[in-house]
């Protein structure tokens, strides 16, 4: 009998090896330019590669097996770039630290993931050493820098050792499977859990964010997202792997310093969650600069007001992506279908959409039972994802309950229509539910946003005693603005069901944000229980209701 038919093909590692030698031999000119707040730095992958080789020698000197985790504890900037090649090639495992975790999330994570080294930024030594005592597992800290030094136990200086070191000549070998970095959650709603990929998952999706955004060699590469934040969005991995430059803004990401860095160096693809692209919008109107040199911005890690979305569009589409740690980050884009053009009624209805599954990750909605959902854009249910670059447990095998079947439980919740088109209307957690409806938090913060004298808003389920909970509006004005809750509901009638209309309303300052500039609902919800926000309410909640019967239900 014949033999089954084999495929012919070579099965060849897909390592974060293979990504640093095309950088070094294919891309040597391409440039890595780090902001001071002032001025810029610049080196290019020639230099760069050839100091991650001696960076890979001098962890080498300090101990660093393959298996061993580095924690960095740092910014946007060239070193920490290194970083994020030289730990993986020598087979040791880059642990990113979020810098704004409180003490004790932050000792809980390094101790969690084991670090033996941590690279951290001068600036930050102070956060460290206040820990310093309760870390178990560091055995040595290597700063970038100059700082003072007292409490951090044994100190390297990132300079001195990447000059005391030569190029490191012998790598291990590297299996795909293996962990090459590692990052936790953000922890909003208990402990963060520790995400691990492999040099497989990374180099898969790293050739699907060049495939998603058509990333070049003439692209320069704007990263408003901290590298702390899911291994920057995948995109230093990227930049290497098709030669476009990285344009690191350190810690400058307030709207001032971020929009001279930006008109500096003009990055014509930029990167960062909704608040950047608000400040930067904010600054760049303010300095009546023109951002038409930009070609792309990739928006995500919240819903994207459409109102956003529009007022970059003179410039450049500010195009929404969805993500999570979890997933590496890249799970969705939203570009039009084809045929779809600016101008068409549907345009912006695609726009708006939080994206579809980008190639390699599969998607379904399901519903309480786990049961998959259609796709008919308004059943709603949990999202559920898989694929190469999805994580399938976490570290220590926490958070069992969010894998199921081989898939990954969001905790997003929302709807998929008949081309794939997802739209998160809510986190589980965030969801509102009143009087047996789902209220989306969302889709009346897009709403809100498009007042004209609405900053920023958030909308939070409070306790009510006849409808379970209803929605609470706390809005952010514009400077010198602000408006009426009446006009404001007034405003939005029409826009969503009228149940959902918030008879709750509280202005603040700022919207409390998240260590990666998110709402933070959990601390707005904590606000408003301990009586800090001071709530107008407008109209007695039944009043709202009496025409409920006649609102299509959300959910079935
Ligand atoms: P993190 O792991 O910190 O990156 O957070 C992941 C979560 O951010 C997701 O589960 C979503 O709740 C949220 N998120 C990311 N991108 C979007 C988006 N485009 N629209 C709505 N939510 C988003």
């Amino acid at each position: 009998m014949a033999r089954p038919l084999q495929s012919t093909m070579q099965e060849v590692p897909l390592t974060i090896a293979d990504i640093f030698r095309r950088g070094q031999s294919l891309f040597r000119g391409s440039q890595v330019v780090t902001f001071d707040g002032g001025t810029s730095r610049r080196a290019d992958f020639a230099e760069v590669t050839e100091r991650v080789t001696r960076l890979a020698a001098g962890l080498r000197y300090l101990g660093v097996k393959p298996g061993d985790r580095v924690g960095t504890f740092c910014w946007n900037h060239q070193e920490h770039l290194e970083a994020y090649f030289a730990v993986p090639l020598l087979g040791a495992v880059l642990h990113t630290l979020n810098v704004r975790l409180s003490p004790a999330q932050l000792a809980y994570v390094i101790n969690s993931g084991g670090d033996r080294v941590v690279i951290v930024d001068a600036g930050l030594t102070p956060l460290l050493a206040a820990i310093r005592s309760q870390l178990t597992t560091v055995e040595t800290v290597v700063v970038v820098g100059r700082a003072d030094t007292s409490g951090l136990g044994v100190v390297f200086d990132y300079n001195e050792l990447i000059k005391g070191s030569a190029p490191l000549r012998e790598w291990p070998v590297l299996d795909e499977r293996q962990p090459a970095a590692m990052c936790h959650t953000t922890g909003t709603t208990g402990d963060p859990r520790g995400v691990v990929y492999s040099h497989r998952s990374i180099w898969l999706h790293s050739l699907a964010t060049v495939a998603n955004f058509a990333l070049n060699e003439n692209d320069r590469i704007g990263l408003m997202v901290p590298m702390f934040h899911v291994n920057g969005w995948g995109k230093p991995y990227a930049a290497f792997m098709c030669g476009a430059d990285l344009l690191l803004p350190e810690r400058f990401l307030q709207p001032h310093p971020l929009l001279s860095f930006v008109v500096a160096e003009r990055p014509n693809v930029v990167v960062g969650v909704p608040t950047i692209f608000q400040g930067l919008l904010m600054a760049a109107r303010a300095a009546e600069v023109e951002l038409d040199f930009v070609r792309l911005g990739i928006c995500g890690g919240a819903a994207v007001p459409t109102t956003l979305m529009q007022a970059y569009q003179p410039w450049f589409p500010l195009i929404q992506a969805w993500g999570m740690t979890e997933t590496s980050p890249l799970g969705m884009v939203s570009f039009p279908p084809r045929g779809v053009v600016e101008g068409d009624s549907s345009y912006w209805h695609y726009r708006s959409k939080t994206g579809r599954p980008v190639a390699g990750v599969a998607l379904r909605i399901t519903g309480d039972s786990g049961t998959p959902l259609p796709w008919d854009g308004k059943t709603v249910g949990e999202v559920e994802v898989r694929g190469p670059w999805v994580a399938s447990s976490y570290l220590g095998g926490a958070g069992r309950e969010r894998f199921r079947d081989g898939w990954l439980l969001t905790g997003d919740v929302g709807t998929v229509d008949e081309l794939g088109y997802v739209q998160i209307t809510d986190r589980t957690k965030d969801i509102i539910k009143s009087g047996g409806e789902w209220i989306s938090s969302i889709e009346l913060e897009d709403a809100l946003l498009a007042h004209p004298a609405v900053l920023d808003a958030a909308v939070v389920g409070i306790p009510d005693e006849r409808w379970g909970e209803r929605p609470l509006a706390v809005l952010a004005f514009r400077p010198g603005h602000s408006a009426d809750p009446e006009d404001l509901r007034q405003f939005l009638t029409g826009k969503v069901p009228s149940f959902w209309l918030p008879e709750s309303w509280a202005v603040v300052a700022a919207i409390p944000k998240s260590s990666v500039g998110k709402q933070d609902k959990k601390a707005i919800r904590q606000l408003q229980a301990e009586g800090r926000l001071e709530v107008r309410r407008l109209v007695r909640v039944e009043a709202v209701w009496a025409d409920r019967l006649r609102v299509p239900k959300g959910r079935r």
